[in-house]
């Protein structure tokens, strides 16, 4: 079944290279227009299957997944400092999670990531102390196995640094 096996790409896709924010607004279904979440997944798969079997097969099951969500949001790419600096009302998904999130939820998400214990407590002192970009990075370093000297500082590289990392 092509449209399962496409939203499972997505999701792998989803699971392996998102930060904790899109990650977020990604297991919500709210967030990302439909129009932007289909051009941002056709660059990223189209390179992949190219764009006609993209249109033929992805884009179906992107709209599918969409037209079951009721309210739909923007979300527009903002840098991190934007995002950590703006209040996201209530019900909104938008915001950084490593600020917004309580810590037990802030656990459970890294957790799921798989965070090993160490490293977890290591991006919790990061929260505790305010410094949310340097936890999201201690995160992608944990998740990657690698250092990320130029720290996080938009959700994009955090993505395109991760693709570069597990190609
Ligand atoms: Fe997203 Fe940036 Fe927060 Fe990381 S630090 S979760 S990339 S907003």
């Amino acid at each position: 079944d092509f449209a399962e096996m496409s939203l499972k790409d997505i999701d792998q896709v989803a699971k392996s290279s998102f930060p904790l924010c899109m990650r977020h607004l990604f297991e919500k279904g709210v967030g990302l227009k439909l129009d932007d979440a289909l051009a941002f997944w056709k660059a990223e798969f189209s390179r992949k299957v190219g764009a006609e079997r993209f249109d033929k097969e992805y884009a179906y099951s992107i709209r599918h997944n969409y037209g079951k969500e009721g309210k739909r949001t923007d979300y527009t790419p903002y840098s991190c400092q934007k995002i950590i600096s703006s209040t996201p009302g209530v019900g909104d998904h938008h915001g950084c999670p490593y600020r917004q999130f309580s810590e037990e939820n802030l656990r459970a998400a890294l957790g799921k990531m798989g965070v090993g214990n160490r490293a977890l407590e290591d991006v919790i002192d990061k929260v505790r102390n305010r410094h949310y970009q340097l936890a999201c990075t201690l995160t992608f370093e944990a998740v990657h196995g690698t250092s990320c000297d130029a720290g996080i500082n938009h959700p994009n590289q955090y993505f395109s640094d991760s693709k570069r990392i597990l190609e």
